[in-house]
């Protein structure tokens, strides 16, 4: 049940609701460990635990306060879901869903209509119907406008044919969130339209692709003429560059750690944990070790805090601007960095595996990899994902710098003349 609190609600009113809904419905168990810090929450609470109970806190509204109540929000300003926050902070009630939070939520907000928010945004809230994005395809990442796949009108539906690839989480998806061609003779960014894709049906196929790490988190996804209702197009035909962007500034926000997912780092820990790993094994009285580590502690520090900022400026209702931009350049080094110094630490250690696992099996070798060595490889791509370090240089150098454009000598010819890679 939502929470009984309003825009006129008191902070001690907020407070109040949210220490005794805390008290009626997080476990007991989880509360007492919260006294004693994260780990201690996450030694008594598996995710699978996590995940069963997770639907009590949305219903209660409190997993997105700020959104209107038919949401499954409690419909408050910014202000007061910074109070209902720092009272659960210490319990660590993480959101799920980070993809239907942070990149499908923001465009069905901006571009969907009334009936799409009422049946997509509570089973994402929930956590009931996971998103994915189905944006790249093998010949267009960075140059995304130049995408091929094809979506027709046949009367009241869309036929979808195309091959998209590098889809996180397609795997486990219900939903994906499509940009597709409508139009090829019109210029390549004004031809296209953002369609919602239903992942169980039999005409979409998901291939996994297992990367370095062993681990399966993305994927390739072919549809072969793919029937979408028009109720599931979103925004008009012809803007799904547009709305697509809605996605792509969220994820941008979620990538560089400023998302309401609040996802701080892709791959591996801390530079925190580096320091208690390298004081553990006397590492820490080696001096290049120690100014390394504290170097990047204090890097970490200092992005951490512009997150916060950016954080709060978007839930006082305001914008991330550049920030965002330079939180995910900057972020995606600093972790490639952190990663690499957490293998240094390890030392022969982060070359060896067990012995009994083959080489030539991919997944299985990939299991008995260090923990470290698993985010340092993973860390790979966090200069990739979410557009890549040099295209965000390229945003910050025209919005930020004023430098000119980049030359693009194709711009008024139609999508199909251009050519494409
Ligand atoms: C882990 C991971 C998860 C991902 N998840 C998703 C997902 O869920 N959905 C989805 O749609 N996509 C996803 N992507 C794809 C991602 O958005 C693209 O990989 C990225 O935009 C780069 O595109 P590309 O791989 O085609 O490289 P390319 O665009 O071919 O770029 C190749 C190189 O050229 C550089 N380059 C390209 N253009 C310029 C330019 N104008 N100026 C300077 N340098 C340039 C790039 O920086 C890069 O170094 C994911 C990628 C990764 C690695």
């Amino acid at each position: 049940m939502l929470l009984d609190v309003d825009r006129s609600s008191t902070d001690a009113d907020l407070t109040d609701a949210v220490t005794a809904w805390v008290g009626r419905h997080v476990p007991e168990s989880w509360r007492e460990a919260s006294a004693r810090g994260r780990a201690a929450i996450r030694e008594v609470r598996p995710l699978a635990d996590y995940e069963a109970w997770y639907p009590t806190f949305a219903e209660s509204g409190l997993a997105v306060a700020t959104w209107p109540r038919q949401y499954l929000g409690l419909d408050l300003r910014p202000n007061q879901a910074r109070v209902l926050d720092s009272v659960l902070s210490p319990f660590n009630l993480g959101r799920l869903n980070p993809l239907g939070l942070n990149n499908a939520a923001p465009a069905l907000f901006a571009y969907g209509t009334e009936e799409q928010r009422l049946r997509y945004l509570p089973p994402i809230v929930r956590n009931e119907e996971k998103w994915c994005q189905l944006f790249s395809e093998p010949g267009a990442g960075s140059d995304l406008a130049s995408l091929a796949t094809r979506a027709v009108r046949d009367g009241d539906v869309w036929v979808l044919t195309g091959q998209k690839v590098w889809t996180t989480w397609a795997h486990q998806s219900r939903f994906g969130l499509c940009l597709a061609r409508t139009d090829p003779q019109a210029p390549k960014r004004n031809g296209l339209t953002y369609f919602i894709v239903d992942l169980e049906d039999p005409r979409v196929e998901v291939r996994e692709l297992r990367h370095i790490g062993g681990e399966v988190d993305f994927n390739e996804v072919w549809l072969d003429g793919v029937e979408i209702p028009d109720t599931d197009r979103l925004g008009a035909v012809g803007e799904g560059w547009r709305a697509a962007n809605a996605t792509l500034a969220g994820e941008r926000q979620m990538v560089a750690g400023a998302g309401s997912g609040g996802v701080d780092r892709i791959g591996g820990s801390g530079a925190d944990r580096l320091i208690r790993t390298a004081k553990a094994s006397g590492q820490w009285d080696d001096p290049l070790m120690r100014q390394r580590l504290t170097s990047l502690y204090s890097e970490e520090s200092v992005r951490r805090w512009t997150n916060e900022r950016v954080r709060a400026t978007v839930k006082a209702g305001g914008t991330p601007g550049p920030a965002a931009s330079i939180g995910k350049v900057h972020q995606g080094a600093l972790n490639q960095r952190i990663q690499l110094a957490a293998t240094d630490l390890l030392g022969a250690g982060a070359l060896a595996w067990e012995v009994d696992v083959a080489p030539t099996d991919p997944e299985s070798w990939a299991r008995g990899l260090p923990y470290e060595v698993k985010g340092m490889l993973r860390s790979r791509a966090n200069t990739i994902e979410g557009g890549t370090t040099e295209v965000n240089k390229n945003v910050l150098g025209e919005k930020v710098l004023g430098l000119p454009r980049e030359p693009d000598p194709y711009h008024e010819l139609s999508w199909e003349a251009t050519p494409r890679s």
